[in-house]
């Protein structure tokens, strides 16, 4: 764990303030991370509300998700079950919501293709996207980015893939989007 101290300048009364950053959360922040208080301080002087981002990397036994933003380079670690990088921070709220809720973000990228897949024309000419928003009863729910709707699917579904798909060993962290997650599975035949 390294912490780190910057001096921050508020952008309404121009005061110094300080702010620790530490780059080696574990899982009991994951919380702090989806709802960014870990990068919010208060200034000293005026109350201001301010922002900071900055890199670091949240783990636990089972995975370890590096905030990188605006990278996407690999990065070697020690050897997770899930070994994660996130280059945005709505990559990363979202990582950390399925893994809250025990799913296969693998599988998550499967299904809102195929959801993107079956949405009629209309639905698809306005947005391309979509965002893990969580479980609901018997049922895996994504938001269409832009638009203010929700769709879903039966968890029978997400099951039947789990038993179906075999997923590939990382041995480094990697992004994994709509535009990679097929290159980190096959399906089984048998
Ligand atoms: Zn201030």
């Amino acid at each position: 764990m390294t912490i780190t101290k910057y001096d921050i300048k508020c952008p309404k009364c121009n005061s110094k303030n300080r702010f620790k950053v530490n780059d080696e959360l574990d899982d009991i922040k994951i919380d702090d991370v989806i709802n960014r208080s870990i990068f919010h301080l208060s200034c000293k002087k005026c109350n201001q509300d301010i922002y900071v981002e900055y890199p670091f990397k949240i783990s636990n036994e089972r995975f370890i998700i590096h905030y990188t933003p605006m990278k996407k380079e690999e990065i070697q670690d020690d050897y997770r079950e899930y070994m994660r990088i996130c280059d945005t921070f709505d990559d990363l709220k979202e990582k950390l919501m399925i893994y809250n809720d025990n799913l296969n973000d693998i599988i998550v990228e499967f299904i809102k293709d195929f959801l993107l897949n079956q949405m009629d024309n209309e639905l698809k000419s306005n947005s391309t996207e979509l965002r893990y928003n969580g479980i609901e009863g018997e049922n895996i729910l994504f938001s269409i980015i832009d638009q203010d709707k929700i769709i879903g699917c039966n968890k029978v579904f997400y099951d039947n893939l789990m038993k179906k798909m075999k997923f590939k060993k990382n041995k480094k962290c990697v992004l994994i989007d709509k535009n990679t997650y097929h290159k980190y599975y096959k399906m089984r035949l048998f």
